[in-house]
């Protein structure tokens, strides 16, 4: 199977070692070309404001919400969950996939990431999540199951073909929501 990863700025190659992990090949995501090769993709972290706006450079958001319409899944972590989201609060939507309201950098600054482990439903063990200026998810639309919830928050949520993580797996090697991902191409 072949992975994409939006290979803008962010934590990619952490993705892409994540998809392997999982048994899938990862596959550098730049353009509509390498796009329309790939079975699911996921949207890393970093920051979701210079992801926006190479994105947009690059022709990439139309392709993205088209392939997206057509079923194909999405792992948006931490700035991915923001530019898969409708509403954003702190900045603007940009692929307005995912029927959710996200406020950006809303657990604090660099230096108060922290990690945790966290219980998802559908995955056995609880999956270590680490938080880099996480965004919050402040509502879910009725369409939108969440899978986790820290500190009475949902962390990780679905919407068909679509699941945002506010954390970074993919920073420990936690290849299992990309397992999960993958079990839905
Ligand atoms: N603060 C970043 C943003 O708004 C997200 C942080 C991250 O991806 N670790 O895009």
């Amino acid at each position: 199977m072949k992975a994409g990863v939006l290979a803008l700025q962010g934590d990619f190659r952490e993705h892409a070692a994540a998809f392997a992990l999982a048994g899938a090949t990862p596959i550098e995501v730049r353009t509509p070309t390498d796009l329309a090769d790939v079975d699911c993709l996921a949207i890393p972290g970093g920051e979701s404001t210079t992801i926006g706006l190479l994105a947009r450079s690059a022709g990439l958001v139309a392709p993205i919400r088209d392939r997206a319409a057509a079923g194909m899944p999405i792992l948006g972590t931490c700035a991915g969950m923001i530019v898969l989201a409708r509403e954003v609060e702190g900045g603007a939507p940009l692929l307005g996939l995912l029927d959710a309201t996200i406020r950006r950098n809303a657990y604090g600054r660099q230096n108060e990431s922290f990690e945790a482990d966290v219980a998802v439903r559908g995955i056995e063990e609880p999956v270590r999540a680490v938080f880099i200026r996480a965004p919050i998810v402040e509502r879910v639309g009725p369409g939108v199951a969440v899978l986790a919830e820290h500190g009475g928050r949902p962390v990780v949520i679905e919407q068909g073909n679509l699941v945002a993580a506010a954390f970074h797996p993919e920073l420990v090697g936690e290849a299992r929501l990309h397992a999960y991902v993958l079990g839905k191409v």
